[in-house]
């Protein structure tokens, strides 16, 4: 590998760096990926156990942006996309220790008990409510300001809880929700927007862009081992330690890294980093140092994931996505996910295979517990909300994330500034990853599929 010389090389292999490579050898060109683990994904991981397949990452996508489409169609029989059934839409929301869902039609929305009175009134104003004018307003006072308390707290609350694992007061939509935030900008309301957006002229990409929920036979990981495939596998190289990028005098760069076999050094045109904010500094040392510090001034929600797998359940019925806890019911749980109600094959028939989360930007500490206490913070809290009379699951598996969702705070907009100076101080060089455009699988297709555009 000593003193290659490549047109571009990519610094990791998760699906933003899958789906650069997989474009760029689609282009015929010359391209390294570097990845430290060893083996593609990033943080997709599915697994099998027994008799359940599981994930220890992500758990499904959304088809919302035409990028997917564009991509998966291209992927064709590599994999076997499944949309989550419909009991997708089936979505609930934890009030005093109980399951509500979500209201899907004008008659449960007059009836549920998870919003005030005063607010469901509230909402029938919001299409005549003046839009905002403060592009730094957070999401909770845009959702108190539009919708009212109780919407922020039992409906918006939860589903950052479920997308962010953050907090509606820290986030800033425009950068966080910047598709809620361009319905209020350019239509007065959210309301109005989604209803004039629903019959725009639509592309036949865009037309198949249905946010449908997906994974694939087998799990998340066909789709980064199909992509992996595709892209070549030859033009992958795992186990990459150490990696330092330098530019030359001669307008390249000069990637040196090591390997079991000792340290290696190549050469490249491009490199287009694609691990968020995490280890720039040791990636990037030629950058200055205030102009490091707002790229990598990004706060990271810690999160513990924990896959629970029943052969035979015994709980709640548990036919829907999931359920998700508000922060003001003070639990120490966020969320639960249904998977096996969602996906085929996930578990025994009979079985059941949830994922559950817990921590999340306001209860970080709870990822300082060891094994045994998480579990016994699990047991209860489960045990709980899901009546299980007794807690003996057959798959347990706990996997940590110290870096799990980056918050698009206020600082956002000195990251974005900070990352357009040092791409045009040092051409070439692209930093990419959830830092910015998105922390969502489909954000970071796009990203992907836009960056092989211009390269
Ligand atoms: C617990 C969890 C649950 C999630 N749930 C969902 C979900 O349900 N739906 C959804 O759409 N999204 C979800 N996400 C977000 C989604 O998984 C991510 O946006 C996406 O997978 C990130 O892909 P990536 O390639 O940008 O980054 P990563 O997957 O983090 O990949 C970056 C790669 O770079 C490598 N790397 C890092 N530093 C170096 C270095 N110095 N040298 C070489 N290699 C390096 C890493 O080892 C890694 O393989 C979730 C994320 C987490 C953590």
């Amino acid at each position: 590998m000593n003193n290659q010389h490549r047109d571009i090389v990519i610094i990791g292999a998760g699906v933003t760096g899958l789906t650069l490579a997989h474009h760029l050898h689609k282009k015929n060109k010359s391209f390294l990926v570097l990845e430290k683990a060893d083996r593609p994904g990033g943080v997709i991981n599915t697994q099998k156990k027994a008799d359940f397949i599981y994930e220890s990452g992500p758990n499904s996508g959304v088809i919302g942006q035409p990028e997917v489409v564009a991509l998966f169609d291209e992927l064709g029989e590599s994999i076997t996309l499944e949309k989550g059934n419909d009991l997708v839409k089936i979505r609930y929301i934890l009030k005093n220790g109980e399951w509500h869902a979500i209201p899907s039609n004008p008659i449960l929305a007059v009836t549920t008990p998870l919003f005030t009175l005063k607010d469901k009134f509230k909402v029938l104003g919001e299409p005549f409510r003046s839009p905002g004018n403060n592009p730094d307003e957070s999401l909770a006072d845009m959702v108190k300001r539009r919708l009212g308390k109780s919407f922020l707290d039992y409906a918006i609350d939860p589903f950052i809880l479920g997308v962010y694992a953050g907090d509606p007061s820290m986030l800033i939509p425009r950068y966080a929700l910047p598709k809620l935030y361009n319905l209020e900008q350019n239509y007065g309301s959210f309301i109005k927007g989604a209803m004039k957006k629903h019959k725009e002229p639509k592309t036949d990409l865009e037309k198949r862009t249905d946010r449908a929920v997906f994974s694939f036979d087998g799990g998340l990981s066909s789709l980064t081992d199909a992509l992996f495939q595709s892209a070549g596998t030859q033009n992958f190289l795992f186990g990459a330690q150490d990696t330092v990028v330098s530019p030359s005098e001669n307008g390249t760069y000069t990637i040196s890294f090591s390997t079991a076999e000792g340290k290696q050094v190549i050469s490249a045109n491009k490199v287009v980093t694609t691990t968020g904010s995490i280890g720039l500094q040791s990636l990037l040392p030629f950058i200055e140092e205030h102009q490091m510090a707002d790229l990598t001034n990004l706060k990271y929600a810690r999160v513990v994931e924990i896959a629970l797998g029943f052969d035979k359940w015994q709980g709640c019925p548990i036919e829907g996505f999931g359920g998700l806890i508000p922060h003001k019911e003070k639990r120490d749980l966020l969320g639960v996910l249904f998977m096996s109600s969602l996906f085929k094959n996930r578990a025994p028939e009979g079985g059941a295979l949830f994922s559950v989360f817990m921590g999340g930007i306001r209860n970080e500490s709870l990822c300082d517990l060891d094994d045994k206490e998480l579990l016994s913070v699990l047991e209860r809290e489960f045990k709980d909300i899901m009546k299980l009379p007794d807690f003996n699951p057959q798959l347990i598996d706990i996997k940590r994330y110290s870096h799990a969702i980056p918050q698009y705070a206020i600082n956002t907009g000195d990251r974005l500034d900070a990352i357009e100076k040092v791409q045009n101080q040092f051409p070439g060089l692209i930093i990419a990853g959830n830092l910015r455009d998105g922390i969502g699988m489909a954000d970071r297709i796009k990203q992907a599929t836009l960056i092989a555009k211009e390269l």
